[in-house]
């Protein structure tokens, strides 16, 4: 039976379908995937997981449908940030570079959004690190890459997913003010506090998602973490967060893949995000709790790097932990459970995932 349903029919049919949005960070290859250290100010940055994982991933996407019947389809989030112009002349460097691909992946239903980083360089450390403090700096950041996103694709970006998951005030408030509508950076319960990491830099990882309902809002402009409160503004954007789980056992695995990569001294938040590229039998745990919930309905929000498809020998642990196969296996596990559990699934893009959030609203349901 082929299910796959055109955005408009999937508006029609909630809300006892699963809508999960694929997320694809499309970063340069990382340090422990064989990628650039962050320790050159202009590193010859490599993009392997661009050029052969996602080629690789439309061909698994296509075995799903056939498979399951359904495609899933992505959103391709895009960098554009003051690092991809320092190193490359264009904060939309990537936009151009692999335009052809872009347009290919678009004209198969999935979307193409922004993924913008606050890398920033630092002549006194030597390296690139996550600018967290200096907010005219950031908001610069997300200017010139939003606005030069848009020159290059010929469109402004809808959604967003951000660098490391990062949001502070000053980030979200920015987003909404450019005109993003969607961002999906929400990680309930994580939360980092950063620090060196052994790929060059001296800092980054911060992240604080504590407090976050896993239930999509418009955040409050006095706390990017959680929906407006009475007598606070509420800012013009979604946030949809992603599935994320308390699960200790799941919590220790990360941390031992992570291994190598983190220095001691890197406290976890209570929760922990796995990546829809994680061993099956771990990802299996976060299938069958999202399952189990009945907030965050009805989203279910994941995502992965392209560098996590690339097959061969990889630097260490993380290339048995993340890899295309694992991912198949968790679509399929995920589509199938859904199934038994009475439920059907749909993949969306972040403009469908938009568009459903407001017809919900103009039947009068509140955010
Ligand atoms: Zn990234």
């Amino acid at each position: 039976m082929k299910l796959a349903r055109s955005s408009k029919n999937i508006v029609a049919t909630m809300p006892d379908i699963l809508m999960i949005i694929l997320g694809c960070d499309c970063d340069p290859d990382r340090p422990r995937y064989g990628g650039a250290r962050y320790d050159s100010h202009r590193p010859a940055l490599t993009w392997r997981g661009l050029t052969e994982g996602i080629p690789a991933l439309e061909e698994r996407l296509r075995r799903v449908g056939t498979i399951a019947g359904v495609t899933p389809k992505a959103v391709f989030f895009l960098r554009s940030d003051i690092q991809m112009q320092e190193i490359y002349g264009s904060a939309a460097w990537p936009v151009v570079q692999f335009q052809e691909m872009w347009h290919r992946l678009e004209g198969q239903g999935h979307e193409i959004a922004w993924h913008p980083h606050v890398w920033r360089w630092s002549d006194q450390w030597g390296c690139w690190f996550q600018e967290t403090k200096d907010s005219p700096w950031i908001a610069e950041c997300l200017e010139v890459g939003y606005s030069d996103f848009a020159k290059r694709f010929g469109s402004n970006p809808v959604t967003c997913h951000m660098g490391w998951t990062f949001h502070n005030n000053c980030t979200m408030q920015k987003l909404a003010e450019l005109g993003v509508k969607i961002d999906f950076s929400a990680s309930p319960g994580v939360h980092f506090g950063g620090g060196p990491g052994d790929g060059g830099t001296v800092f980054d990882n911060r992240i604080d998602w504590l407090e976050t309902p896993f239930e999509w809002y418009r955040p409050s402009e006095s706390d990017y973490r959680r929906p407006a409160r009475a007598g606070e503004k509420e800012l013009a954007i979604i946030e949809v967060p992603k599935f994320t789980s308390e699960s200790g056992v799941l919590r220790r695995l990360k941390d031992i893949a992570a291994r190598g990569k983190r220095t001691p001294g890197h406290e976890a938040g209570a929760a922990v995000f796995l990546q829809v590229t994680a061993l099956p039998v771990l990802y299996g745990t976060i299938i069958k709790q999202r399952l189990q919930r009945k907030e965050a309905e009805p989203f279910f929000a994941t995502y992965f790097h392209p560098d996590e498809l690339l097959g061969g020998k990889q630097h260490s642990s993380v290339g048995f932990l993340y890899s295309l196969d694992h991912l198949e296996k968790n679509l399929l596990r995920l589509i199938d459970s859904a199934r038994k559990k009475g439920r059907d699934v749909a993949f969306v893009t972040g403009v469908e995932a938009l568009k459903y959030i407001q017809r919900l609203d103009t039947r009068g349901t509140p955010g």
